[in-house]
């Protein structure tokens, strides 16, 4: 930030740190790039982007933030099951068994592949739901399992989504930056696409951008104009179009949802004379783990469904391992003193790469990270029920390294 308040660009990750925060013999500064705008595109619970929404108060007049996880795996089946361009969408089952909401979808691609994946709504209230084993339990529905007889799981990964869409669509310009995509939640919830509406943010951010700086603007300064680009481009209708969507499955449910999403999107294009808002949070949402009944999820059988181990393998995900964790506790008690006793420590299940462990028994028992094993989906960091975890950007060049995705 400049002595004005406003960003001046941002700082490239330090390398070399030690685990213990010292510096080792390789240790290499950031370095700092200035700028006179800044464009922030950190996808889903950006970390900068999470911190400047707070410090400007970017979200004040918006409805608190709303996600999903979305976990994929890529199959190559065989040919004789492939249907090129067969695309699949569900509702529903496995989710609805677990009082928890969310989509499906299984797409054939080229080259006899196909991509299956789940979306769960991060607003769900048992703490002993693992979105992971749920996706599991996906692909033994008997309109799925038989698509994947005989054939061979490819990779698999995790991502957050920014749902809450355009009730919940922060200021996106600030002094000296704007914020694009699906770090300020551009992604059309309705669709579950979010890679137009991120592009097309940040070209008006860009436009934006170009013509001040046509105008001699010296920078630094906040360009509300942003937010007329976005309300005369094609987003902004269809954002809204969309802004019942999500709201409306969180207060009625999947089925009556439903019903009324069917009859918003497809009767009235969006249309309906008023606006549900969702006012809670997500990571507000767990009941204690005394109230609800644990979820005995099914051994995987290493053929069609499996283990976390050996998900994160097929990541490719690789971190150094001597640097400074990069899941960061506020507070390094409240795991075992708070979370434990309350909601049986849901990062155990909602984390999709076994990062986070409880491990040892009574006094010797402790809250373990694997932090190496972090595929950077940033679920930690929004669900956790004591807001405790940030995710931090480890040291350049670590995380998944996705292929064919
Ligand atoms: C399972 C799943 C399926 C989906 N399916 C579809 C679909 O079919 N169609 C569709 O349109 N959308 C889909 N989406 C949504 C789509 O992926 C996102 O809406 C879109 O990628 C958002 O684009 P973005 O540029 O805002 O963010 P991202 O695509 O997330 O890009 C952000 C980039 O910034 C990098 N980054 C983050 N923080 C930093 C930092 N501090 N410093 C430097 N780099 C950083 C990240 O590594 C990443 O490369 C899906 C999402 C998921 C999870
Ligand atoms: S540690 Fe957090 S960000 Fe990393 S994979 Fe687990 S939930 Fe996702």
């Amino acid at each position: 930030f400049n002595d004005r308040g406003a960003v001046k660009g941002v700082a490239t990750g330090e390398m070399g740190r030690g685990k213990d925060g010292e510096p080792k013999a390789a240790y290499e500064p950031g370095m700092e790039l200035h700028a006179k705008y800044t464009v922030f595109a950190e996808g889903c619970r950006g970390h900068l982007g999470k911190q400047l929404i707070k410090q400007y108060a970017l979200d004040h007049d918006a409805s608190p933030q709303h996600y999903g996880i979305g976990l994929k795996e890529l199959w190559r089946i065989d040919p004789a099951l492939h249907q090129p361009g067969l695309v699949v969408h569900g509702a529903g089952w496995p989710l609805s068994e677990h009082g928890a909401s969310g989509g499906a979808f299984l797409y054939h691609l080229e080259d006899c592949q196909v991509a299956l994946g789940l979306i769960v709504d991060l607003n769900y209230d048992n703490p002993y739901l693992s979105p992971f084993d749920e996706l599991q339990r996906f692909k033994t529905h008997s309109k799925i399992a038989p698509t994947l007889a005989g054939g061979e799981r490819l990779s698999y990964g995790a991502r957050a989504i920014t749902k809450g869409g355009f009730n919940s669509l922060p200021k996106m310009s600030l002094p000296g930056a704007f914020i694009v995509g699906c770090d300020a939640g551009t992604l059309n919830f309705a669709k579950i696409k979010g890679t137009h509406t991120a592009m097309k943010s940040g070209m008006l951010a860009a436009d934006t951008i170009m013509e001040v700086l046509l105008d001699g603007d010296p920078g630094g300064k906040d360009h509300t104009h942003y937010d007329s680009h976005l309300r005369s481009s094609w987003l902004y209708p269809e954002l809204k179009a969309a802004r019942n969507f999500g709201p409306a499955l969180h207060k009625f449910g999947p089925y009556i949802g439903g019903a009324f999403n069917y009859i918003d999107q497809n009767w009235l294009r969006g249309k309906m004379p008023f606006t549900l808002k969702d006012h809670s949070r997500d990571h507000a949402s767990l009941k204690e783990s005394s109230e609800v009944s644990p979820i005995d999820y099914p051994k995987p059988d290493g053929v069609l469904t499996f283990d976390k181990n050996s998900s994160v393998y097929l990541t490719n995900t690789n971190h150094e391992e001597d640097q400074p964790v990069h899941l960061q506790l506020a507070n390094s008690d409240i795991p075992l003193r708070t979370n434990l006793p309350k909601w049986a420590e849901p990062a155990q299940r909602y984390c999709p790469a076994g990062v986070y462990e409880i491990v040892g028994e009574e006094a010797e028992q402790r809250f373990q990270i694997n932090a190496q094993n972090c595929i950077h989906c940033k679920t930690c960091d929004i669900k956790d029920p004591s807001q405790n975890i940030t995710w931090v950007t480890p040291e350049g060049g670590g995380g998944p390294s996705y292929s064919a995705m």
